[in-house]
């Protein structure tokens, strides 16, 4: 099973996609973690992305689809993946359109989380996970340009029927729920 896990930072994507993992044993890929783990370790993708992180921005497309691209390649995701925080922007989504065809397979869905903005904000501010990205000004701006960029990959794969949204409000374990019975399905 191909899934993208898609809404708002802050919406539980991490936290759903890790379950996800466990209960139907597909492997989570989450470029955001790839990226933060880039950091950590000081490698050289580290140091090209950790102003653009702590800024709030985005990685630039070729980078992440590179990325996305090299890691699908792991013998790990041959039978699917949950993809956590990609596509972000139309362009990423076109790119990995184009993947996919060129290995003729298909993607089976793209959920929407779906979360009102000051739950959003109060969840990251709250989370404490003491990302250098988590402050309020920090959370408005990745707010802002999830509206602007990464919004519209969700219109983009509405032509494609494959688009299911869950109400992301709640408990971890009532929207864990809400996900399970509809890839049960
Ligand atoms: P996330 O953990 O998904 O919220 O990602 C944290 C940060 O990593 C984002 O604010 C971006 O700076 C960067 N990032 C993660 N995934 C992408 C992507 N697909 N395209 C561009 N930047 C990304």
């Amino acid at each position: 099973m191909k899934i993208i896990l898609f809404g708002p930072p802050g919406a539980g994507k991490g936290t759903q996609a890790s379950l996800i993992q466990k209960q139907f044993d597909i492997p989570h890929l989450s470029t955001g973690n790839i990226f933060r783990e880039a950091i950590k370790n000081e490698t050289e993708l580290g140091k090209k992305v950790k102003k653009i992180l702590d800024a709030g921005d985005l990685v630039p497309d070729h980078v992440v689809v590179d990325l996305v691209a090299e890691e699908l390649e792991k013998d790990h995701y041959a039978n699917g993946y949950i993809l956590d925080g990609f596509p972000r922007t139309v362009s990423q989504a076109e790119s990995f359109d184009q993947l996919l065809k060129s290995k003729k397979q298909n993607l089976d869905a793209f959920i929407f989380l779906k979360v009102p903005e000051e739950e959003l904000v109060k969840r990251i501010l709250a989370r404490g996970e003491g990302r250098s990205d988590d402050t309020e000004e920090g959370v408005r701006k990745r707010l802002a340009v999830y509206e602007k960029e990464t919004k519209p990959v969700k219109e983009y794969y509405e032509e494609n029927d494959i688009v299911f949204e869950v109400d992301g409000t709640g408990t971890v374990d009532q929207i864990f729920a809400r996900i399970r019975a509809l890839l049960e399905n």
